[in-house]
């Protein structure tokens, strides 16, 4: 194979290599997003469970309260009738009940006044919260359901794509010499996969150096390797690869 193939089934090489990478980079975004999505959904979720759970607690403890005023209440009714039925004997037992029924009284008053005034602004702004979370729940589901879509779809088109692109690279490897393909790698590991650049005008296209002209007629000419100064890349002549 000539100097000037070898070269060219470098550039081959890289074009494909360069396919490849784009099309896994371009994958490779949405896995995380869809990670990123469903870690914020998790944390939502978890939240408005805990909300919940704080507004149960709540009318629980507002249940609780209902009750135990009721019992005051009963209370109160009991000792007034016996106050009423003229059953009380001494002063100090009719001291004691109507204690119990002021006792009681305030006790209600404290209940209703504690349960009303604390919970009504702490349950409205439960309620507030959940009616966000809701709408932000909604808004992750939307956008978690049209990544889990767009990557159903990429990979069903970039599947094929990047098979027929690795079908491609070994059959480009077959006809590459083992050292040129390790001064490819060696130099493609530097330049993110752009290890070949063309010539064109007089410039390096991988850094827009410029290249000297006797050094670009050496290039056209192609009988060695030619790395570019500036950036270390194998060069190609424009003329070489539309020939
Ligand atoms: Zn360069």
């Amino acid at each position: 194979m000539s100097m000037k193939d070898r070269i060219l089934q470098l550039y081959r090489l890289n074009q494909v290599d360069k396919e490849l990478h784009e099309l896994i980079s371009l994958r490779g975004d949405i896995p995380g997003k869809i990670e990123d999505l469903n870690s914020e959904k998790n944390q939502l979720d978890t939240r408005a469970n805990e909300l919940r759970k704080e507004l149960d607690d709540i009318t629980l403890a507002e249940n609780s309260v209902a009750q135990e005023n009721d019992h005051l209440l009963e209370k109160i009714e009991k000792n007034d009738e016996l106050l009423r039925s003229g059953g009380v004997k001494s002063n100090k037992e009719y001291d004691a009940l109507a204690k119990e029924i002021d006792d009681a009284k305030n006790k209600i008053k404290d209940n209703e006044k504690a349960s009303k005034e604390d919970n009504s602004a702490r349950k409205a702004a439960i309620e507030n919260e959940l009616v966000l979370i809701a709408g932000q729940l909604e808004d992750v589901n939307v956008e978690l359901e049209q990544n889990l879509t767009e990557l159903e779809e990429l990979t069903k088109q970039t599947g094929e794509e990047e098979k027929e692109l690795v079908s491609q690279r070994d059959e480009i490897l077959k006809a590459i010499d083992p050292e040129d393909m390790s001064y490819y790698e060696r130099i493609s590991k530097v330049r993110f996969g752009e290890a070949v650049a063309v010539v064109r005008k007089g410039s390096c296209l991988g850094c827009y150096s410029s290249i000297p002209p006797q050094k670009a007629i050496e290039i056209r000419m192609a009988e060695k390797f030619y790395a570019c100064e500036s950036c270390g890349r194998i060069l190609i002549a424009e003329e070489t690869i539309t020939a």
